[in-house]
């Protein structure tokens, strides 16, 4: 599959850190990218350079939400107008020099990972979710890692339309639209949710948890949009409103439904 990273005009940081903070708000990542863009665009293309600039970004980061995971100070924006993220220190940027060795894991390390994303989504599901999420990579690298989410969302639509979604629906911009308003569900949960990072929660085996809501412990009924809201964490214990969220499900596949191309 071709790299989910770098795909089209889509971007993502999540395995360098990004989100690892506890305020990991579209402002607050975009002022951390900016700081640490401007930062390195005048470090020396040296690794001791970069490995200096890098421990004073790193200082500034605050407490990153998940501690045993690794915040890269060396991720940034590639562009000007600040829609593509990715690596300061990689050859490509730098201009030839390889100085990802400054960063959080070494060079080998960051070469060599791709998340499971990469073995999990079809190649018509990343096309589908890079052409979504283009040119926002705060909300792209929140979809992208989240195959159950981008697959629940996607039967959503198709078990009411009656039509599998494909990227040629896309062409009709109030469903892209439409669509793209359904993934930004993600834009709307409580920091710490389970629906922001339940797709990096590890089971013993290494397979990701199944994630539930407890609707007994609710005292309700299972909602017919299950599927989407326990991708999302829809559940008091994440913070997030249930009956709120449901409200946001409902109203984001009525808005498919109406504007899609059929
Ligand atoms: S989380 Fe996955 S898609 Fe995102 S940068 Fe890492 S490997 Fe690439
Ligand atoms: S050095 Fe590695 S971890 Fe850091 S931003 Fe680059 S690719 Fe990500």
């Amino acid at each position: 599959m071709t790299p989910l990273c770098q795909r089209g005009e889509a971007s993502c940081g999540a395995c360098c850190g990004l989100y690892n903070r506890r305020d990991h708000s579209r402002r607050a990542l975009a002022a951390l990218l900016d700081r640490r863009t401007a930062a390195l665009a005048h470090a020396p293309r040296t690794e001791a350079a970069f490995a200096a600039a890098a421990a004073g970004l790193g200082a500034d980061d605050g407490d990153p939400l998940f501690p045993t995971v690794r915040v890269c100070p060396l991720l940034g924006w590639l562009d000007g107008d600040r829609t593509r993220v990715g690596c300061l220190a990689h050859p490509a940027v730098t201009g030839g020099a390889e100085l990802r060795g400054a960063g959080a894991y070494d060079v080998a390390t960051c070469d060599a990972f791709l998340c499971p994303s990469h073995a999990w989504l079809s190649e018509e599901e990343a096309e589908l979710v890079a052409a979504l999420c283009a040119r926002d990579p705060w909300l792209y690298g929140l979809v992208v890692t989240d195959v159950p989410f981008v697959r629940a969302a996607l039967r959503g639509v198709a078990a009411l339309t009656g039509a599998r979604v494909e990227l040629r629906h896309l062409s009709a911009p109030g469903f892209a639209r439409a669509l793209r308003g359904l993934l930004g569900l993600k834009e709307r949960l409580r920091p710490g949710s389970d629906g922001l990072y339940g797709a990096f929660r590890p089971g013993p085996g290494g397979d990701p948890v199944p994630r539930t809501l407890d609707y007994a412990a609710l005292s309700r009924r299972p909602s017919p949009h299950d599927e989407i809201l326990v991708c999302v964490g829809a559940d008091p214990r994440s913070g997030n409103d249930l009956d709120a969220l449901e409200e946001q499900v409902r109203a984001g596949l009525d808005a498919c439904v109406v504007a899609f191309p059929g």
